[in-house]
């Protein structure tokens, strides 16, 4: 059956109870009922679910969903029992089965009763399972967290890589749909070629949360004092505040505790009860407060967050963005306050110390843009929405004056002729360096890498003498956002002219900057100037 065949308004009534589909649920629910490979990149809370559920309750056959979060999908196969008086509707299959269990599975996907399959990825591989799902009719395969694919995603998994053999194996034929909620240029391309979907209808939803408000403060020692004062003008509002250590959690928690603030921690070093109960707590508004490691909040669907606040600044964009995504689901107030010191930005690089090579200069690469993020002074939803290649215009664009830069503007001025001698050096040392030997260039610090290109005998070597590298970084960051550079992601960050930034040199125009914020460190402290 085709789209045109199925009234999906009135399953969409029937099963799920709603009267319209929102965003681009229709266009994509109609893809995948036609049979389509789909890709559908929308926000947390944009309803991804329904894109694959309402085609498996209409379809032929079983629907298989990968999902790497067990938690998760125990949560969606409960909601898909409550829509129906059977049972078998939705499995899950993993390895926490007993066999009796399974029977059963493999007994409603028989039958034809099971309409969706919760799967995780390392399940699939069992050749069992996979015999088993080759003899049955298969509607489609839909991979939710699709970039756990990447490993230019915050979460890759290994596992993901092999799906594509899998579901060949299971049926030539068989569509795809992947789905996700963060999704980089980069990391759409490597979902679409590692599932060899390229032919697929594509769905990208804004990833503008107008409701949330940014605001990055400098990480001071009284950081804890600075956090208690925020969540006691906050009183009675329900936060999350994520650090990065399980022993910080600790800690900051019983602080919290200590100045009257109903606060539990959040860890996963704290027992699956105790966990639990937290999370209850937390949910049904015992407490106010979680301070929690990243390992709360996969799937929490608590509609007032009102705050996120972390303590210690994450590992990527696409974490800060999924973590800070949690607050104001219900599009109420949602306030995104980072603390951000530069020594944790080492520490986090630290980390990654005993990592494959690749593997670091991929965390290096994300932790820069994380850097970026908190020195810059420009709008940090158009910093946000570019690095997720969306453009946004900060004067008019929906929740343009929603964060910090924005609302205490630095001033701005004109930076026509650097732009001019930044894109001049850029074109004229062949395109090769990453952002911070572009700076030495125009500064002229001379060290092993430029030598070994002999820039340093270049005409142009040190044709941005006597400015601060500073503003030259500042700059490179705003002329990124602003399309006439672009960053080559493969090779780690080196920078490429674009053609408007060939049409800038040609003509140059106008283009007023404003210098970063500077985060000094004196003593313990960190202070913004
Ligand atoms: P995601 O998986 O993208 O984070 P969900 O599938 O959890 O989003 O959906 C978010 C919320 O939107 C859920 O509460 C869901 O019931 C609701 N929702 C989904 N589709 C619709 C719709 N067509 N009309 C009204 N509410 C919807």
């Amino acid at each position: 059956m085709s789209s045109v065949e199925i009234d999906l308004h009135k399953k969409l009534k029937q099963y799920f109870g709603f009267n319209q589909f929102k965003g681009l649920q229709e266009g994509v629910v109609k893809s995948i009922v036609d049979n389509h490979n789909t890709f559908v990149i929308m926000p947390t809370g944009g309803g991804k679910s329904l894109c694959y559920q309402l085609p498996a309750l209409v379809e032929e056959g079983t629907a298989i969903v990968v999902s790497p979060l067990i938690a998760l999908m125990k949560n969606q196969v409960d909601a898909l029992r409550g829509l129906s008086s059977n049972d078998g509707i939705a499995h899950v299959l993993n390895s926490s089965l007993t066999k009796n269990e399974i029977k059963t599975v493999m007994h409603d996907i028989r039958e034809g009763t099971t309409k969706l399959l919760y799967v995780a990825p390392e399940s699939l591989t069992k050749e069992e399972y996979i015999e088993f799902l080759r003899s049955v009719k298969i509607s489609f395969v839909a991979i939710d967290e699709a970039h756990c694919i990447s490993e230019w995603g915050h979460d890759f998994r290994p596992e993901y890589r092999n799906l594509k053999t899998i579901i060949k194996r299971l049926g030539g034929d068989i569509p795809i749909i992947a789905l996700t909620a963060t999704a980089t240029p980069k990391v759409q391309e490597d979902i679409l070629k590692n599932l060899g979907i390229t032919d697929a209808n594509t769905f990208k939803a804004s990833f503008n949360r107008p409701n949330l408000f940014y605001e990055v403060r400098p990480k001071t020692k009284n950081v804890d004092a600075d956090i208690i004062r925020f969540v006691k003008q906050n009183s009675g509002k329900s936060g999350i505040i994520y650090c990065l250590s399980r022993k910080r959690v600790e800690e900051l928690a019983q602080t919290l505790q200590v100045n009257g603030i109903s606060a539990v921690p959040y860890h996963a070093g704290l027992d699956a009860k105790t966990r639990a109960r937290h999370q209850d707590m937390f949910l049904m508004e015992d407490v106010d407060v979680v301070v929690a490691t990243i390992a709360f909040g996969m799937g929490i669907d608590k509609p007032d967050v009102r705050f996120v606040i972390h303590h210690d600044i994450p590992k990527s964009i696409e974490s800060y963005y999924q973590e800070t995504g949690r607050a104001g689901r219900d599009g109420g107030e949602g306030h995104c306050l980072a603390f951000y010191a530069y020594k944790d930005i080492e520490k986090l690089e630290k980390f990654m110390a005993g990592k494959p090579v690749a593997e670091q200069e991929i965390g290096h690469a994300l932790l820069q843009e994380m850097v970026a993020y908190a020195e810059t002074s420009m709008s940090r939803r158009k910093f946000i929405l570019h690095y997720f290649g969306e453009e946004f215009d900060e004067v008019n664009g929906d929740g343009a004056d929603m964060d910090d830069n924005v609302r205490n503007p630095k001033k701005k001025h004109e930076a026509k002729d650097d732009v001019v001698k930044l894109l001049t050096i850029v074109q004229r040392t062949n395109q090769k360096f990453k952002a911070k030997e572009i700076v030495n260039v125009l500064v002229g610090k001379v060290n092993a890498l430029i030598k070994s290109h002999k820039t340093d005998e270049k005409p142009f070597f040190g044709l941005g003498k006597g400015k601060d590298p500073k503003h030259w970084m500042a700059l490179i960051r705003q002329v990124l956002v602003a399309g006439l550079l672009r960053k080559e992601i493969e090779t780690y960050g080196v920078l490429f002219l674009t053609e408007e930034g060939q049409k800038f040199l040609e003509d140059p125009q106008s283009f007023m900057m404003t210098e970063d914020h500077t985060y000094e460190t004196s003593g313990n402290d960190t202070i913004i100037t």
